[in-house]
């Protein structure tokens, strides 16, 4: 088990967390305008980057928010987590 730094509780065992996937994936603007394979790409394409990654997380057994992680897929340790800001592309700590 390790502990991640919700950004309104503090630090709390992962537990209390669930996973959101990948962060800085945003939702296509016109998604009729797209082909069945830019559609699956957004839908199930990700990076599955080895090292520094940047996820989503929600504090489900605590205050519910979502937030972003930025945690080292290889050692499973983070560097920080951050607010997500509504209508802002997510760019990290
Ligand atoms: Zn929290």
């Amino acid at each position: 088990m390790f502990l991640i730094q919700c950004p309104w509780c503090g630090d709390r065992a992962e537990t209390e967390f669930s996973y959101g996937g990948e962060a800085g994936i945003t939702r296509p603007h016109n998604p009729d305008a797209l082909s069945d394979a830019q559609w699956a790409d957004y839908l199930f394409m990700r990076t599955n980057t080895r090292g520094a990654y940047r996820e989503l997380w929600n504090h489900s057994q605590g205050c519910r928010r979502w937030f972003g992680v930025e945690r080292d897929t290889v050692t499973y340790k983070i560097s920080g987590s951050y607010q997500l800001t509504p209508g802002k592309p997510d760019n990290g700590l």
